[in-house]
C-alpha cells in the first residue's frame, strides 16, 4: 500500500468525460490498496477566461482581487470530481485551500506556500475517504486567498505530499513525460525515462510549461519522488531523480523556450561608475524582475545597455525608463516584445567543451540572429525573434541529436 498525491491538469479535467475519467483512474490505484489524495486544476481555459475576465473590468485590476477571481476554476472541479469518485463508492471530499489549510505569503499572484496543515488530510485517508484538493491557491495569515502563479497547481500537489510524506508525487498530464523539448513543437522530440532535478529545474525555470518551477524546488528540497505521466494513458511517464551521474549524461538533455519575453536598450549612455545601477535601481525596486543583462564595450564614453524582463512588464518597465533616459542624458530608448529566449540544458555541459560552438553553427545554418546570450555551467540561453522561435528550438534539437531514433524499416 502506497500514499500517492496526483495532480491533474487543466486538459484532463477539462470536460466531464475526463472528469469521469480521472475518477476512474483513481479508483484504480484505490483498487490496488493505494491511498490518493487528489489535487486537481481549472478546466482548461478556465484561468484564462477568468484573467481575460479581470482585465476586461478593470486596466488595472488589484492583485488581490485578481487571486480571488482566478482561483475560482478550482472550487469547480474539486466539488466534481469529488461528485464523480462517490458515485464509484469511494467517498470523495472536496477542499478549498483554506480549508485544508495550504499557508503561504502575501505575495498576490506569485505567493510561497509555507505550511500545510495535514490533520484533515490524514483523518479523512484514515477513514478511506479521498481528499480532493484545490491546486493553485493558497491563504495568508491574514485570512486572504491567495495563487501561486499560473501553473501553480503543479506545487501545491508536491507541496501536499512533501508534507504527507507520501511515496510518490505524479503530476498527471496530457503529454506522457517529460520530452527533449516541447512535443508541440518538435514531432521527433524523445521522452525522457529519467531526469534530474538539477537539469528539471533549469527547465521549468527558462519556460517548459511541463512542471512549475516551484514544484521542482519542493521536490528536491524535500525529497519528494516526482513523476510526470499521462492521465489518459497507462505508461512509466518520466521520473525526476536525485542521482546524476554526470559521465554517463548526454551534453544535453533538452530544449526550454519561453516567449514571455521583451527586451529594452537604452543606448549612448555615459559610460561612467553607476550606470546600471541607475537604470536598473528604479526597475527592482518596482518591482520588476530582470533576466538578462548585456553592457556593450562603450566607445566615445558611450555605452549602450540592454536587458530583458517578462513581456507582461515591458510598458510598465519602458515607462519608467522615460526619466532615468532624461536625467542620465542617454541618446535613445528603444524596445522589442516580440523576442522569445531558448535554452539548451544539461548537466553534462559541465564537462564539455564547444557546446556553445554547436548552437551558434545550428542557428547560423538557418540564417537566425541571435541577440542575447547567457550562460550558466548546465545551460545556454538565447534570444531570438519571436518569428524564430519554433524553427530555432527545431534546428537545436536536431544539432544536438535529441531526436528519437526512427526504427528501421522493414
Ligand atoms: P497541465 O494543464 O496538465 O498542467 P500544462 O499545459 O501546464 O498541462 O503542461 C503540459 C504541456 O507542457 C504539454 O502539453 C506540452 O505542450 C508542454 N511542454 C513544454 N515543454 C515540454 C517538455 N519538455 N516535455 C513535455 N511537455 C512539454
Ligand atoms: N489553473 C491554474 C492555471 O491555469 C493553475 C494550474 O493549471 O496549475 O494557471
Ligand atoms: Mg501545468
Amino acid at each position: 500500500m502506497a500514499l500517492i498525491v496526483q495532480k491533474y491538469g487543466g486538459t484532463s479535467v477539462g470536460s466531464v468525460e475526463r472528469i469521469h475519467a480521472v475518477a476512474e483512474r483513481v479508483a484504480r490505484y484505490l483498487a490496488r490498496g493505494d491511498q490518493v489524495v487528489v489535487v486537481v486544476s481549472a478546466m482548461s481555459g478556465e484561468t484564462n477566461r477568468l484573467v481575460e475576465l479581470g482585465r476586461s473590468v478593470s486596466a488595472r485590476p488589484l492583485a488581490r482581487e485578481m487571486d480571488v477571481l482566478t482561483a475560482a476554476g478550482e472550487q469547480v472541479t474539486i466539488a466534481l470530481v469529488a461528485m464523480a469518485l462517490s458515485d464509484r463508492g469511494h467517498p470523495g471530499k472536496s477542499y478549498l485551500a483554506d480549508q485544508v489549510a495550504i499557508r503561504t505569503d502575501s505575495s498576490f499572484g506569485k505567493a510561497r506556500i509555507s505550511a500545510i496543515d495535514t490533520e484533515r488530510l490524514l483523518a479523512d485517508l484514515a477513514s478511506g475517504i479521498v481528499p480532493v484538493v484545490a491546486g493553485f491557491q493558497g491563504v495568508d495569515d491574514d485570512g486572504n486567498l491567495t495563487t501561486l502563479g499560473r501553473g501553480g497547481s503543479d506545487t501545491t500537489a508536491v507541496a501536499i505530499a512533501a508534507a504527507l510524506g507520501a511515496d510518490e508525487c505524479e503530476i498527471c498530464t496530457d503529454v506522457d513525460g517529460v520530452y527533449t523539448a516541447d512535443p508541440r513543437i518538435v514531432d521527433d522530440a524523445r521522452r525522457m525515462s529519467q531526469v534530474t532535478f538539477e537539469e528539471m529545474l533549469e527547465l521549468a525555470s527558462l519556460g517548459s510549461k511541463v512542471l512549475h518551477p516551484r514544484s521542482v524546488e519542493f521536490a528536491g528540497k524535500y525529497r519528494v519522488p516526482l513523476r510526470v505521466m499521462s492521465s489518459f494513458e497507462d505508461g512509466p511517464g518520466t521520473l525526476i531523480t536525485m542521482e546524476s551521474n554526470e559521465m554517463e549524461q548526454p551534453i544535453v538533455s533538452g530544449i526550454a523556450y519561453s516567449r514571455d519575453e521583451a527586451k529594452i536598450t537604452m543606448a549612448g549612455v555615459p559610460d561612467v561608475p553607476g550606470v546600471a545601477s541607475r537604470i536598473l535601481g528604479p526597475i527592482g525596486r518596482a518591482p520588476i524582475e530582470v533576466d538578462m543583462i548585456v553592457q556593450n564595450t562603450g566607445a566615445d564614453g558611450l555605452t549602450d545597455f540592454t536587458f530583458t524582463v517578462k513581456r507582461d512588464d515591458y510598458e510598465r518597465a519602458l515607462e519608467m525608463l522615460g526619466a532615468v533616459q532624461t536625467e542620465l542624458g542617454a541618446r535613445d530608448l528603444s524596445g522589442d516584445n516580440r523576442i522569445a529566449k531558448v535554452s539548451v540544458v544539461g548537466v553534462g555541459m559541465r564537462s564539455h567543451a564547444g557546446v556553445a560552438t554547436r548552437l551558434f553553427d545550428a542557428l547560423a545554418a538557418e540564417n537566425i540572429n541571435i541577440q542575447m546570450i547567457s550562460t550558466s555551467e548546465i545551460k545556454i540561453s538565447i534570444v531570438v525573434a519571436e518569428r524564430y522561435l519554433e524553427l530555432a528550438v527545431r534546428c537545436i534539437h536536431d544539432a544536438f541529436e535529441l531526436g528519437a531514433v526512427e526504427a528501421e524499416e522493414e
